[in-house]
């Protein structure tokens, strides 16, 4: 832990800085594991998760003060639900993660868990409830063991062990020269993205926190890598509040409600079955989608695509 430390003072002396230049803002926070812009208040007590219940309150949001990005987001995750958030590029959907990391504040409204404003309670505890598979992991150089273990240490073998073949990434990681101790990351293997991501998910299977916030990998992956993670994904929400930013509407059908974001607002809300009979932006989306699978499929069966 040491060599990561250090680093991260430094980062946090230079953040405002670099802050602007850095594209990825959650591989940033995944290494920091905080925004150092954002202290706990005096007195802070220890989050207490009795259910996983997540509710936003009429949650405001803006990076400057110029430009909202969220403006008056409500709803609640019960506990073991899942909620779906869809919607253009731009239009807010990793903020409302961010804010529920607490990566940042709202400008209005609240956002609670188990009916604690997250503002009241101490990062740290925060942080340990939830889950967060991001779109794009940033792994430590070093060994899968310690990428994987991260999720929990002091996890024996045998628990990395099974939460590599729950994320499915078991088979791939025997086929590796060194097995569990290959060097991974910038000066090791360079693992692909859906690698990587089920790297995330073992991670997470290992912390098993009682909230999970999954970024869905876009389309960049393959159909078969991406059944294999959705698939892993599946295993890993089950029984716990997941809030699930989805590239692909496949994988909401069985949300308990999907949430349609645009340009910071809740355009559209409900079931599947409900937002297909509406006609409405989600109606547009999943045929669009459903057309566009086609057309892969075809390209794929012609020998286009692997
Ligand atoms: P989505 O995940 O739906 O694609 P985001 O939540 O990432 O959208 O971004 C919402 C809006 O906020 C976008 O217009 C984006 O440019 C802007 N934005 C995102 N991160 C920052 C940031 N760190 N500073 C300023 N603006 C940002
Ligand atoms: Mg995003």
């Amino acid at each position: 832990m040491l060599q990561l430390y250090q680093p991260l003072n430094f980062m946090g002396m230079v953040y405002r800085d670099i802050k602007q230049a850095i594209v990825d803002i959650e591989a940033m926070f995944a290494i920091l594991g905080q925004n150092p812009e954002i202290d706990d208040l005096p007195g802070a007590q220890a989050l207490r998760v009795t259910a996983g219940d997540v509710r936003f309150e009429d949650v405001e949001f803006a990076y400057d003060s110029e430009r909202p990005i969220l403006r008056g987001i409500s709803f609640e995750a019960r506990p073991g639900q899942t909620i779906a958030l869809v919607g253009p590029s731009g239009a807010g959907k990793s903020t409302i993660s961010r804010l529920l990391f607490r990566f940042y504040e709202p400008t209005g409204g609240r956002i609670l868990i188990d009916g604690q404003d997250i503002r009241q309670v101490t990062q740290t505890s925060l942080r340990a409830a939830i889950g967060m598979v991001p779109q794009d992991t940033v792994l430590f150089n070093d060994s899968i063991l310690y990428n994987i273990r991260y999720g929990r240490e002091g996890a024996s073998d045998a628990d990395v062990d099974t939460a590599a073949e729950n994320a499915q990434i078991d088979a791939f990681i025997r086929s590796l020269p060194h097995g569990y101790d290959a060097a991974v990351g910038e000066r090791g293997l360079k693992l692909s993205g859906g690698e990587k991501q089920r790297v995330a998910i073992a991670r997470t299977m290992l912390k098993a926190p009682p909230i999970l916030v999954l970024d869905e990998a876009t389309s960049a992956l393959d159909t078969f890598t991406e059944r294999e993670i959705q698939s892993a994904l599946e295993r890993v929400s089950r029984g716990r509040t997941t809030i699930v930013i989805a590239h692909r509407l496949s994988t909401v059908v069985d949300a308990d409600e999907i949430l349609v974001l645009d340009k910071g607002v809740i355009v559209e809300r409900g079931t599947h079955d409900a937002l297909i009979e509406r006609g409405g932006v989600y109606a547009a989306l999943w045929s669009r989608q459903r057309e566009a699978d086609a057309a892969e499929e075809t390209l794929q069966r012609a020998g286009y695509r692997d």
